[in-house]
């Protein structure tokens, strides 16, 4: 279909789905079956010729539908839909975000590869690469932000490996101190070592920018990756996962999924239709209300830095470089560092009446949680220091409500943690 003048928003309620094969049913149904009748014997061999690669597709022919844990309506559609906001060739939705990471690792690495990421991940990858690929005979080494693309390629010469560097994959911004990673930077690298026989491929997890904010595809990846759990879901009412990418990497990645069996369901694939819907308007006012609470934040006396690239500055340099080049908006995600450590930190999280106390994010409710304790519990003390994930970190996902409710739980909040340090002070002069 050639729609390439309307916006994706636009085209979120309609797009690739056909109302005539569904009764003319406007919305697209939850097709809640396993498997699908073939019209003739002669059309169920002509499906599974196509399944099996047994012959090329003919002119304007559609794969057909076989059996869900190969491809099923909801899904096929909502994949055809995400391609349209970083536009991406094709892609592939999983049941999660996890599994769309373990699924791009296990397909497209070799035992003897080496895998190049940034740190700091996201817990749950970080897991996944340092022990159970290494399991698997996969060569990991991990960059810090703060090396320049020398010392980067510098390490990996040293680590002896460098012609078999098969993939660099990295987290941008990173969680939770928003962090840039320079995605052309890493398409560089990646020529570096790609030869005719190979090409080392670019993999972003863009869950906290994406899909509206960062298109890393843009800028040089072949890979895009999603928890569809956090923005696309948007509601905090669904796991989900995708992978967006040209059609030879997304088909490969289908061929993985079909034998892992980890495609999301059509319930998943209905519900996230759903949430595309409306993503943009929730992602857009996730922002506005986000940059009002980064400048309180920012003015505040409990206050020791806030972390949020609205607040990057020319003076922040390479930081604020990548920022202008690779980000279209600073995004809803805020980490701030309290005066004081993790009872100060507490104080705070426990004193919110309207913002939940819960990881995750993306959602249309406000979050906040304490990274050195939660989500980066498993991080080293030595890399915690290193990547700034200090004691009195906090890290807010804002969401939709109105924004002066939200201003007055945080500014009580804080004020109970001023109130708390005072009475500490009392009660040690007593
Ligand atoms: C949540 C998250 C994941 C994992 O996704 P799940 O849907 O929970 O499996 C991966 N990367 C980032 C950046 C995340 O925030």
């Amino acid at each position: 279909m050639k729609n390439a003048n309307f916006s994706p928003e636009s085209l979120m309620m309609s797009y690739a789905y056909r109302p005539e094969l569904s009764e003319g049913s406007l919305k697209c149904p939850i097709f809640q079956t396993s498997t699908f009748v073939f019209s003739s014997a002669e059309q169920g061999k002509a499906h599974f010729e196509l399944a099996y690669g047994l012959r090329q597709k003919n002119e304007g022919e559609e794969p057909g539908l076989i059996y869900s844990r190969i491809n099923n309506p909801d899904l096929q559609i909502l994949e055809e839909r995400l391609c349209l906001w970083d536009k991406a060739e094709a892609g592939a939705v999983f049941e999660s975000g996890m599994s769309a990471i373990a699924t791009t690792f296990m397909e497209l690495l070799q035992p003897g590869d080496l895998l190049l990421f940034s740190n700091p991940l996201y817990g749950g990858t970080d897991h996944f690469v340092r022990h159970f690929l290494t399991r698997w005979g996969v060569n990991v080494l991990g960059f810090h932000p703060e090396q320049s693309e020398a010392e980067i390629a510098a390490m990996v010469e040293a680590s002896g490996m460098a012609d078999r560097l098969a993939m660099i994959y990295l987290e941008t911004p990173a969680n939770p101190t928003n962090t840039l990673i320079d995605i052309q930077m890493c398409r560089r690298l990646a020529d570096r070592y790609s030869n005719p026989e190979k090409t080392v491929l670019v993999a972003v997890d863009n869950t906290y920018l994406g899909p509206l904010w960062q298109h890393p595809l843009q800028q040089g990846a072949d890979l895009v990756l999603y928890s569809a759990t956090k923005y696309i879901g948007g509601h905090s009412d669904v796991i989900a996962g995708a992978v967006l990418g040209n059609n030879e990497l997304i088909g490969k990645l289908k061929v993985g999924r079909t034998f892992f069996g980890n495609m999301a369901g059509p319930w998943t694939g209905w519900l996230l239709m759903r949430s595309l819907e409306t993503l943009k308007l929730r992602m857009e006012e996730q922002c506005r209300n986000a940059q009002k609470i980064a400048q309180v934040l920012n003015q505040h006396p409990q206050i020791q830095k806030v972390h949020y690239l609205g607040l990057l500055q020319e003076s922040d340099g390479e930081q604020y470089e990548i920022y202008q080049r690779q980000c279209l908006s600073p995004g809803a995600m805020i980490a701030f560092e309290i005066k004081g450590s993790e009872a100060e930190a507490f104080r705070f999280l426990n004193g919110l009446r309207l913002v939940k106390l819960a990881v995750s994010l993306g959602g249309t409710e406000s979050l906040a949680q304490h990274p050195a304790s939660m989500t980066h519990a498993g991080v080293s003390p030595e890399d915690k220091v290193r990547l700034g994930i200090h004691d009195g970190l906090v890290r807010l996902s804002i969401g939709v409500e109105n924004v002066n409710d939200l201003l007055f739980d945080i500014k009580q909040a804080l004020e109970k943690t001023a109130v708390s340090q005072t009475n500490q002070v009392v009660e040690e002069v007593y």
